[in-house]
């Protein structure tokens, strides 16, 4: 069985279809971290698209509740927050029960967990050793997905007892890196964002796990930056925002 994880797709309909274009015949059901929405200029499109392929497992992100009026906005900061409200407004019937329906996270599959920030709490941010130790510690099995840092790459507690990061590497060019999974460490697996980069990448980001091989693939494609920040610049969306995909930040 090989599954597509996706995380923090943001809305970014351009940036999912390379990504799913990319994966085409490679994977045979779908993980989704969270944060379908917020952001992008297309929150109906890419929720639809995220209903067809049907996830296996599916966690809720922030950005998600906040679409549906889940959230209290005030803890948003002032684009995000402008981003959110205007999601509201654009979200068809069907799509904010879909969203309204996805479970808060940790979610667990076959021998593994999805999150969409920790194992802890669904909104937290998973960026140094130290909190990701608690949740490695945590995790009811040894292989866990999150998101929402929009990182690639993760954290691992090594069987030589140290915890180290995870970094595919692919920064300086690469599509693709592959982890081998050694079944006596502990993993958690960041996909990376596919629709809002933040790890000086703006290449769309996702991973697939294939648990017949033991194996994580990290993955990097190219969609067009410039069609979707046009997109966000008419629907009134915080330029900022439509910035920050070209610098993958
Ligand atoms: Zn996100």
């Amino acid at each position: 069985m090989r599954f597509l994880i996706l995380a923090d797709i943001h809305a970014n309909l351009e940036a999912l279809e390379a990504v799913l274009e990319r994966a085409r015949g490679q994977f045979d059901q779908v993980i989704c971290c969270g944060d379908l929405v917020g952001y992008g200029p297309d929150p109906n499109r890419v929720t639809e698209a995220v209903r067809q392929l049907d996830p296996a497992v599916a966690v809720r992100g922030n950005h998600d509740k906040a679409a549906v009026g889940l959230t209290d906005l005030s803890w948003f900061n002032p684009p995000a927050r402008s981003a959110a409200l205007w999601t509201q407004a654009q979200l068809s019937e069907e799509n904010r029960s879909y969203l309204l329906g996805m479970l808060r996270g940790p979610v667990e599959g076959e021998g593994f967990t999805v999150a969409h920030g920790s194992l802890l709490d669904e909104d937290q941010y998973l960026l140094n050793l130290e909190d990701a130790l608690q949740s490695l510690s945590l995790a009811p099995h040894r292989l866990t997905f999150f998101g929402h840092t929009h990182v690639q790459g993760g954290f691992a507690w090594f069987k030589e007892q140290r915890a180290g990061r995870l970094d595919p590497g692919l920064r300086k060019g690469a599509a693709e890196s592959r982890l081998a999974l050694d079944s006596e460490n502990r993993y958690l697996i960041n996909p990376g964002s596919v629709g809002q980069p933040r790890d000086d990448d703006p290449r769309a980001a996702f991973a697939v796990y294939d648990r017949g091989k033991a194996l994580v693939s990290y993955f990097r494609v190219e969609y067009p930056v410039g069609r979707v920040q046009q997109k966000m610049r008419r629907a009134g969306l915080p330029g900022y925002l439509a910035d920050r995909l070209s610098r993958g930040w």
